[in-house]
């Protein structure tokens, strides 16, 4: 099996900009958010899933889930949230274990938003990585990307664990309270490291 760091950070944070410096540098980048979208798309088995034990009403027009609907069931309903992961994790892991064995990078990268808050993943990695950033960053940033408002984005946030209870589960951190050139230089700096933790790991 290949050397595994597991990736997270808030909402926000900097996690899929640390990622694209792994991925540009060489190392494989497995990103369960874009798995999931992916799962989720016309047609896909996430989409099915989701429309047989839900309800069609879940899924858009084009046959994709109906995010905006999901988030706002999940949301206000736990019981609902949990059958809606009971059913996508799953399907979600099993395309990151492919993957994982596939790759042929010196390491790999797998993007977990909720590692701390769920602990999934942190088994199949031999290091966790935290993007960490002051919230008002977070939100400056999620708000120049998404439109979404303060309040609610503060919401999404409070949901989120915090910044302590993330960098407590750390093995590396990268504070991202700077440009976009110096997230790309600290990034830069921990692939050399995990390479170097990679090409040791082989040797054992
Ligand atoms: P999400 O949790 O919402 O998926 P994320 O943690 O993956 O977000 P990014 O998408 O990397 O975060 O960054 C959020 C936004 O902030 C992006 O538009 C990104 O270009 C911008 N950004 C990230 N870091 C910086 C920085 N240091 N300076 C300026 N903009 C930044």
């Amino acid at each position: 099996m290949p050397f595994v760091i597991a990736l997270t950070g808030g909402i926000g944070s900097g996690k899929s900009s640390v990622a694209d410096v792994f991925a540009e540098l060489g190392a494989t980048v497995i990103d369960t958010d874009a798995i999931a979208h992916r799962l989720t798309a016309p047609g896909n088995p996430g989409a099915r899933v989701i429309a047989e034990q839900f309800g069609a009403a879940y899924l858009r027009a084009d046959g994709a889930l109906d995010r905006d609907r999901m988030r706002e069931l999940v949301f206000n309903d736990a019981a609902a949230k949990k059958k809606l992961e009971g059913l996508l994790h799953p399907l979600i892991r099993a395309e990151v274990e492919v993957a994982v064995r596939a790759a042929q990078a010196a390491y790999v990268v797998i993007v977990v938003p909720l590692l701390v808050e769920t602990g999934a993943y942190r088994e199949l990695a031999q290091r966790t990585l935290v993007v960490d950033c002051d919230e008002q960053q977070q939100i400056a940033r999620v708000r120049r990307r998404s439109g979404l408002t303060e309040e609610s984005i503060r919401k999404i946030m409070a949901a989120q664990a915090s910044r302590a209870e993330r960098v407590a589960r750390a093995d590396d951190v990268i504070v991202n309270d700077a440009d976009l050139a110096t997230l790309r230089q600290r990034s830069n700096a921990l692939h050399q490291r995990y390479l170097e933790l990679a090409a040791n790991a082989r040797k054992s």
